[in-house]
C-alpha cells in the first residue's frame, strides 16, 4: 500500500509525469503494470514512468539458464572458462537492440533522465541476489580516466551507488583502472581475456577488517559479455581482499 502511494506521489511531482523518459511520448495509459516482481519502491516508481510501449520491449531475464552467469540459455563461454574468481553473476536483461539504444542515449547521449530507471532494472537482479546472499559492500567496474573525462560519469558507478543506497548496503570504491583496454583491437574471445589481463588494480587503501570472515561483495557493471572483466575484476578484488566473495550484478548480458 505505501509503495503504491509513494508511486503515485512520485507522478505527480515527477517532472516527466506526461512523457516517457525514453522515449518521450506522451504517456497517457498510465503506469503499465511490471511483468517481473521488484519490490523496491524506489525502482518501482522510476519504472512506472515509463509508458507501456517501452515497458513491454524490456526483454527481462527471468530465469538464468546458466546459474554461473545469469544467461537465459545455457552456456558454453562458463563451461570453457578455466579460472573463475567470481561467484556467479545475475543481469537484469537480455542486450538486444532497444537495450543498445537505451544505454546509448544515457551514456552517450548523457540522457541522464534514464539513470534511475536503468537502476530500476538492475533491481530485479539485486532482489533476488540479496534474497540469498548478505551483502557486505556494492562496488563498482572503474572507467578508464580518459573515458571519465569524455563522459563526465561511470555509468556501473552511478548504478551501484544507486542500488547501495536502496537496499542499504555500503559503496566501496574497490578497484580502480590502471589501462584502458581497446575494445577495438579484440579479435576473438582469447584475445579479450589476455587483454584484461592488467586493467584494473585495487584502489586505495580500502581497510576491510582481517578477520578470516567471509565477506559478499557485489560488483556492478552494464554489460556482460564474455565475463572477462567481472572474472578480471574479482580476480584483482580478492588478491587485495581474500575474505570476499564476489556476485556480479550486470545490467544486461549480451
Ligand atoms: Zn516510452
Ligand atoms: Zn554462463
Amino acid at each position: 500500500m505505501k509503495g503504491e502511494w509513494l508511486e503515485r506521489m512520485y507522478r505527480w511531482f515527477s517532472p516527466h509525469n506526461g512523457s516517457c523518459p525514453v522515449c518521450g511520448r506522451d504517456r497517457r495509459d498510465g503506469a503499465p503494470p511490471l511483468p517481473v516482481p521488484i519490490r523496491h519502491a524506489a525502482a518501482r516508481q522510476a519504472l512506472s514512468s515509463l509508458c507501456g510501449d517501452c515497458v513491454r520491449a524490456i526483454p527481462w531475464i527471468d530465469i538464468a539458464a546458466c546459474s554461473i552467469c545469469g544467461r537465459p540459455e545455457r552456456c558454453g563461454d562458463c563451461l570453457r572458462r578455466s579460472v573463475r574468481h567470481f561467484q556467479c553473476c545475475r543481469a537484469a536483461v537480455r542486450y538486444d537492440a532497444a537495450m543498445r539504444d537505451w544505454l546509448a542515449l544515457y551514456k552517450y547521449r548523457g540522457l541522464e533522465r534514464l539513470e534511475p530507471v536503468l537502476a530500476a532494472m538492475l533491481a530485479l537482479p539485486a532482489e533476488r541476489l540479496l534474497s540469498r546472499v548478505s551483502a557486505f559492500a556494492v562496488a563498482a567496474v572503474p572507467l578508464a580516466d580518459e573515458r571519465l573525462r569524455e563522459r563526465g560519469f561511470n555509468q556501473a558507478e552511478r548504478m551501484a551507488l544507486r542500488i547501495a543506497r536502496w537496499y542499504r548496503i555500503p559503496y566501496l570504491p574497490l578497484l580502480r583502472r590502471v589501462r584502458h583496454t581497446d575494445k577495438q583491437s579484440f579479435k576473438g574471445r582469447g584475445d579479450r581475456l589476455e587483454n584484461m589481463r592488467g586493467s584494473f588494480a585495487a584502489a586505495g587503501p580500502v581497510a576491510l577488517p582481517d578477520d578470516g570472515k567471509e565477506r559478499n561483495i557485489i560488483l556492478v557493471d552494464d554489460i556482460y559479455t564474455t565475463g572477462s572483466t567481472i572474472n578480471e575484476c574479482a580476480y584483482v578484488i580478492r588478491k587485495a581482499h581474500p575474505s570476499c566473495k564476489i556476485y556480479g550484478l550486470l545490467w544486461a548480458r549480451s
